[in-house]
């Protein structure tokens, strides 16, 4: 059973020490999947500090140079993987960057350019802002030949584009609700990748404020009574004392398991040999 860690957000709005302070004594233990914005906009937001909330500019991440200099230390020693999140990670009157933008697919294309060449690491998963994708967003993406890290991703037919795998996958994740007693309505998070005919998806769990170390357990069970993997996704702006305890709690845990392994989120996609 592989197990990866995501954490959102990494922009030119980080402080390098955050980071530092929320991983220093996990990134050991296993690579942090950052899910990064090339090119942040500045907006009222939780996660911007507010002198920028005003600005009403994107900022490069290479307008951070101490940021640059640390995430391409830890790429180089294994502690971090990079994925694209989103290109500015701002809201449009019609939804979020990755369900509204006029221009999908060239954010796509420059804000994975950008990456690659700023932090010499190419990158193999897209991570939407907000979890939110249009359909056009989702093809854009499999075009792209990104593979998808979300949560509780939508499977509705209707708001993807249609390849060979769509109506086997569709059923794969129908006959799992069914088995696991769950209702229409009931969020779940599938345990197996998902292929498509260009791209892959997988969900994770995700550690937000109220999230207790109970949930993340029986999600994990569950995952791994199923045969599946298991993500979590967190936000490093808002992990506190509490939000740590858990992290830790729950890496403790799944390390008791020894048929777990811990690995980068884009391991998670490799076909099993
Ligand atoms: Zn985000």
């Amino acid at each position: 059973m592989k197990v990866a860690l995501r954490d959102d957000d990494t922009s030119f709005f980080t402080d390098p020490a955050r980071l530092a302070a929320v991983y220093h004594d996990v990134w050991d233990r296993l690579p942090v999947a950052l899910a990064v914005v090339p090119r942040a906009a500045g907006f009222a937001d939780k996660a911007i500090p507010e002198k920028y909330w005003k600005a009403e500019r994107a900022f490069p991440l290479a307008e951070n140079p101490a940021l640059v200099e640390q995430l391409r230390t830890h790429v180089a020693a294994g502690r971090v993987t990079i994925t694209q999140h989103g290109f500015t990670h701002e809201d449009f009157p019609g939804g979020y960057e990755f369900q509204a933008a006029p221009d999908i697919e060239l954010r796509l294309s420059e804000g994975r350019a950008y990456l690659e060449q700023l932090l010499g690491t190419p990158i193999r998963l897209f991570v939407p802002p907000h979890n939110a994708l249009s359909k056009r967003g989702l093809a854009a993406i499999s075009a792209a030949g990104l593979n998808l890290l979300g949560s509780f991703l939508s499977f509705r037919p209707s708001m993807r584009p249609w390849d060979a795998h769509t109506l086997g996958n569709w059923w794969r994740v129908r006959d799992y609700r069914r088995r696991t007693g769950r209702g229409k309505a009931d969020r779940f998070v599938y345990p197996h990748v998902l292929r498509y005919q260009h791209h892959a998806e997988f969900g994770c769990h995700s550690l937000i404020p109220g999230t207790t170390f109970a949930e993340l357990s029986a999600g994990f069970d569950e995952a791994r009574a199923a045969g599946g993997h298991f993500c979590l996704a967190t936000h490093y702006w808002e992990v506190d004392a509490t939000l740590k305890a858990v992290l830790l709690k729950f890496l403790d845990y799944a390390a008791r398991h020894a048929d777990v392994e811990f690995v980068a989120a884009e391991r998670l996609f490799e076909e099993p040999s």
